[in-house]
């Protein structure tokens, strides 16, 4: 098994089952998660860190939603959000000090 010595994750995957486990092995790891995500014209940007106790998780906070519906693959994304999308999540984290 390969462990690697990290600070946090950012997950800019495109799909919700992978976000999922990105985001257990987060919360099992103690990781913080730095999460992005981009679709047609719009992104979010959201910090997840298990080590606060009142700070809920990724799947807290989506486990009921239906997100395999909106692929980017079928909804599209502007290439130039995404950029920004990364950009935001590289400087909310490096941000925090
Ligand atoms: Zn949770």
């Amino acid at each position: 098994m390969y462990k690697a010595n990290l600070s946090f994750v950012l997950d800019g995957t495109d799909n919700f089952s992978t976000r999922l486990a990105v985001n257990k092995a987060c919360v099992l790891a103690q990781k913080p998660l730095v999460w992005g995500a981009a679709i047609r014209m719009e992104g979010q940007v959201s910090v997840y860190d298990p080590r606060l106790p009142d700070c809920p998780c990724y799947q807290c906070l989506y486990q009921h939603a239906d997100y395999e519906t909106e692929a980017c693959s079928q909804m599209g994304g502007f290439t130039p959000v995404v950029g920004m999308i990364g950009s935001v999540q590289h400087k909310t984290w490096t941000s925090k000090g």
